[in-house]
């Protein structure tokens, strides 16, 4: 049985989490939980994140997706606020499990040149964890604090995306280690080639079952699994899709070329807002379908004007958002 890890990314949507320097939180999460996520992938790792996007994402639904999933650990990824510097991993006092786990993650985060708050428990008066992630989760549980979003000097180990891959490979090795997986540098480069997904079931693994339906969109081949039942990896590029998981082949649509639609372009409307001038705040449903490019602004808040096709499903005529077409 290979192994499995549940990686919570903390808040998203309309819960930023802490805000400062120019940053939310809820980004840094995201964007340290991927690179994360393809690392343990690579080591075929089962793995399934709370979220692939800014999407709400409560602690409850967390909690219960967690449990249903039963990995062998869980780990819910946050950056601090308060002004203070460096890593701190929270942990529970239940098992000695969670302790080793703990210090794991802390140890590879302070190898990457981070200074150490060290291992923390924080607990209700009942003597319970204080955390809803590690006292309603079943597996050992631990609640990672990167880096301070509010101190300058402390946010500097994360503020590239180069830093934030960084930091999500760092703990990745803290989570192998715990599993008694050995680390390895990725053999080859994977050509990271842009496609088009278009839409259906992604998988925690190569030859999972259970697959979970995402949307389509372009994405990024990231890994390949020659003969698996879902043989690509592939991680969304942009907004339109969801998907960062193990794909069917026939899920590829690998003749997809990125490029900005043109003006005069036929192009497919996901569905959504469609608003009076292309940075008016008054917006109204439309239907999803074929549409027509009939104007751009460049640096607009909508920079696209579409009107639908005849006989298509869409019923937009109105400027939209960049991530709504393809
Ligand atoms: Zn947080």
């Amino acid at each position: 049985m290979s192994k499995k890890v549940y990686l919570g990314v903390g808040h998203g949507g309309s819960d930023p989490g802490a805000v400062a320097n120019g940053f939310k939180e809820k980004d840094l999460n995201l964007s340290i939980a991927l690179a994360c996520y393809e690392v343990l992938s690579r080591h075929g790792v089962n793995t399934l994140m709370s979220r692939g996007k800014d999407e709400n994402d409560p602690l409850a639904e967390r909690i219960r997706e967690c449990n249903a999933f039963s990995p062998d650990l869980a780990i819910d990824i946050h950056n601090n606020a308060g002004g203070g510097d460096g890593v701190e991993v929270y942990h529970s006092q239940r098992a000695s499990s969670d302790d080793a786990f703990a210090k794991n993650v802390l140890d590879a985060i302070v190898a990457i040149g981070q200074n150490s708050r060290g291992l923390k428990t924080k607990t209700l008066d009942n003597g319970n964890a204080y955390f809803g992630f590690i006292r309603e989760i079943k597996c050992p549980a631990v609640l990672v604090e990167c880096a301070f979003v509010d101190n300058k000097t402390d946010l500097a180990i994360i503020d590239t995306p180069g830093e934030q891959k960084a930091m999500g490979i760092a703990i990745a090795k803290g989570i192998l280690k715990t599993l008694g997986v050995a680390y390895q540098e990725p053999a080859a480069p994977v050509e990271e080639k842009i496609v088009y997904f278009r839409g259906g079931k992604h998988y925690t693994s190569a030859n999972g079952n259970n697959g979970r339906e995402v949307k389509a969109g372009p994405a990024k081949i990231t890994n390949y699994v020659k003969g698996a039942k879902h043989p690509y990896h592939v991680i969304h590029t942009d907004k339109s899709s969801t998907v960062y998981g193990w794909v069917n082949e026939d899920r590829i649509e690998t003749s997809y070329v990125v490029r900005t639609p043109e003006v005069g372009d036929i192009v497919t409307f996901a569905g959504g807002k469609h608003y009076v001038g292309s940075n008016s705040d008054t917006g109204y449903n439309a239907k999803g379908g074929s549409a027509k490019v009939t104007n751009y602004v460049k640096g607009a808040k909508h920079p696209y004007h579409l009107v639908r096709v005849a006989g298509g499903t869409s019923t937009v005529y109105g400027w939209v958002d960049a991530d709504t077409i393809k």
